[in-house]
């Protein structure tokens, strides 16, 4: 009986600290693994000039292609970098799911689900297919519609007031103040008839929830922060570290809203490439027209990498392959390591 016992408790051990290996493996990197994977994958890519800058938006092609940024941020607000990471660009669609999260913290994750929706589109991040197939459930933040109505969804008595919430919050998450970067916005605003056709038609459906016009300037402006690969990492990190930011010790999103948030980027947050993100890297990011990128680690850290040269889906070519390089190489895919 004792024997048994014996067995049974030393089995027991056994399997429990095989399980706390396997955990700890997960969970914990030295500075130096972090240090070395930044460098590696920054340095494996670096040379890579495939792709164009984004000229929808005529500015955008005057940002130097050849900038490339890594960067990862740890829950414990812990950095480590490689190239341009103090380059200022315009966030676009990474601000995407920050704005999601603040109807989360402002009304409820449902206001998110049964005003904009939370399915994937498999269609470009300006369609306009995917709003009239997807009339009744409208479509997911992460793409332009689901955002210009996610813009209109946050409660404000006016525009002014729409905008500050929208700020703060993004400076909330960054840990810092963030400006808008003037030639973009004028940029954008000035050529943007593609969404506002999308504002026009969501009214159309009973899925815009203010002013059209204050929702696309408001938008818009919200799409023009600038922003530099820090940024984003920290940004990143918030989610990572549960809503709270770990620069700042400022609580942004309640953390039991976080799980969704990362549901959605995983699977809309790249946009038609969601599933092969998915596929590769295996972690919630969202990307941006912008050439930035974050990814979240949950409980573990971000990385952020930005790269102005986009492939055909709006993607930034060498943030990817960065990304994916780290994932795959730390094995953080959230279903298992992911081959880098
Ligand atoms: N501001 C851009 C737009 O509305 C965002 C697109 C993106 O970054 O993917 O087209």
């Amino acid at each position: 009986m004792n024997i048994q016992s014996n067995t049974f408790s030393l089995a027991t051990a056994g399997i429990l600290s095989t399980f706390l290996m396997v955990n700890s493996a997960l969970a914990e990197f030295s500075d130096e693994q972090l240090q070395q994977a930044v460098d590696e994958a920054y340095e494996e890519f670096k040379d890579d000039d495939s792709g164009k800058n984004a000229d929808y938006i005529p500015i955008l092609t005057e940002v130097p292609s050849d900038l490339f940024g890594v960067v990862i941020a740890t829950r414990d607000g812990k950095l480590f970098v490689a190239g341009d990471i103090d380059y200022r660009f315009s966030i676009q669609s990474v601000s995407k799911p920050f704005t999601a999260a603040l109807i989360m913290q402002q009304q409820s994750p449902d206001a998110v689900k049964e005003n904009i929706g939370v399915e994937p589109t498999g269609m470009p991040f300006n369609s306009k297919v995917a709003l009239a197939l997807y009339e009744q459930r409208s479509v997911n933040p992460m793409v332009n519609a689901g955002a210009i109505a996610a813009v209109s969804l946050v409660e404000a008595s006016d525009e002014e007031e729409r905008w500050d919430l929208i700020l703060k919050n993004m400076e909330g998450f960054a840990g810092g103040e963030l400006e808008i970067l003037d030639e973009v916005f004028e940029s954008e605003y000035s050529s943007s008839a593609s969404n506002r056709g999308i504002a026009n038609l969501l009214l159309n459906d009973g899925r815009l929830y203010a002013d059209p016009e204050e929702s696309l300037r408001v938008y818009t402006m919200q799409c023009s922060l600038g922003v530099n690969t820090r940024d984003l990492a920290i940004m990143g990190a918030t989610l990572a570290n549960g809503g709270e930011n770990p620069v700042t010790g400022d609580r942004v999103l309640a953390e039991e809203h976080v799980p969704e948030l990362l549901a959605i980027m995983a699977t809309a947050g790249f946009y038609d490439e969601s599933g092969e993100w998915m596929y590769s890297a295996g972690l919630p990011a969202k990307t941006g027209v912008g050439g930035g990128i974050v990814a979240v680690v949950p409980g573990e850290f971000a990385i952020a990498a930005f790269s102005p040269r986009l492939n055909e889906a709006g993607n930034s070519i060498r943030a990817m392959q960065a990304i994916s390089h780290i994932s795959g190489k730390l094995g953080v895919g959230v279903f298992g390591a992911n081959p880098n």
